[in-house]
């Protein structure tokens, strides 16, 4: 897994590398386009005379506008050839850097928006990234009728809303956490996945993953070495996402890695939302009572209620 600074670095190496391209090309554009039509030089040499006077002539007071004239129309034919032969001025993928991916001394944001790319891509090799988003998330598959759980129509309503204004005004420091509860197959990863969609597009870098996943890969780091920064990144990440906590094995490491994710997070207010079957009280019977503590203490609980929507969706497909 990728640290927030190696996504950085992967993405201005990416800049520079395009730049250093555009450049050789429009190098070797001049050069064919000069060995192709040799007025580009005369025309050089004139302007380069014409400078000259023109300075001479400007120190002393005289009247410089025909000599401009000159000038400018000898600057306008010179680029004209240099289009015939290809050798146009280099078009730079962001205007406002010019491709060096820095703005008065800041980055600019053509590069955060290709860190995030570069994420959006990795996610969604494993995960239905593009198709779980806010203005497909269907609350035809919640009926609106009163249960002992209350109304899921109005409920998923009210949640869908939550994590719309959440993804429209996030951002990676002292924000909130969201806890989302209750059975599968009602739509907590497609939300998620819309809110980590909407992180991305605003330039930042959230790390995502099934709570199993996650583990094994900070066990792999800490005991054999292997996936190095994994850990790092997803106490740095703009946006942890632990998805579907509780499908894995619960062991002493995992309780305590769990523990030190959530804490670590808190103590630095980078936000954090974790989707989960398991119910409070299972989650500290089966974690520790000091992690349901802190999340109830620190995070925006919400319960998905409702008939399975995957199964109503696969019932729909076999109909059809
Ligand atoms: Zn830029």
């Amino acid at each position: 897994m990728l640290t927030k600074e190696d996504i950085y670095k992967k993405a201005f190496e990416a800049k520079r590398n395009a730049l250093k391209d555009k450049v050789t090309r429009r190098e070797m554009m001049l050069a064919a386009a000069y060995n192709a039509c040799p007025k580009l030089k005369d025309i050089d040499r004139r302007l380069s005379s014409l400078g000259a006077t023109l300075a001479i002539n400007a120190i002393s007071g005289q009247d410089v506008s025909e000599l401009k004239k000159q000038s400018e129309a000898l600057s306008n034919e010179k680029k004209v050839l240099l289009c015939k032969y290809g050798a146009e001025d280099i078009k730079y993928d962001c205007p406002v850097c010019m491709d060096t991916g820095y703005v008065n001394g800041k980055i600019c944001d053509c590069v955060k928006h290709l860190a995030s790319s570069f994420v959006a891509e990795e996610l969604s090799e494993e995960m239905p990234l593009e198709s779980s988003r806010f203005d497909n998330f269907d609350l035809k598959y919640y009926p609106d009728k009163d249960t002992a759980d209350g109304n899921p129509r109005r409920r998923m309503t009210a949640i869908l809303k939550v994590c719309r204004e959440y993804a429209l005004k996030f951002k990676p420091k002292d924000y909130g956490n969201l806890l989302f509860m209750g059975n599968s197959g009602l739509g907590k990863t497609h939300l998620t996945l819309a809110v980590v969609s909407a992180v991305i597009e605003k330039g930042y870098i959230p790390v995502y993953g099934a709570a199993e996943n996650l583990f094994t890969q900070i066990e792999k780091e800490k005991f054999s070495g292997e996936n190095k920064g994994a850990y790092e990144a997803m106490i740095k990440s703009d946006l942890l996402v632990i998805d579907d906590l509780g499908a894995e094995m619960a062991t002493s490491f995992t309780k305590s890695a769990l523990y030190n994710l959530i804490n670590s997070r808190l103590l630095s207010g980078r936000p954090t939302v974790i989707n989960t079957n398991l119910t409070m009280k299972e989650i500290e019977s089966r974690y520790t009572a000091r992690i349901s503590s802190r999340l109830i203490g620190n995070y925006d609980a919400y319960k998905f209620i409702g008939p399975d929507v995957r199964q109503q969706k696969a019932v729909e497909k076999i109909g059809k």
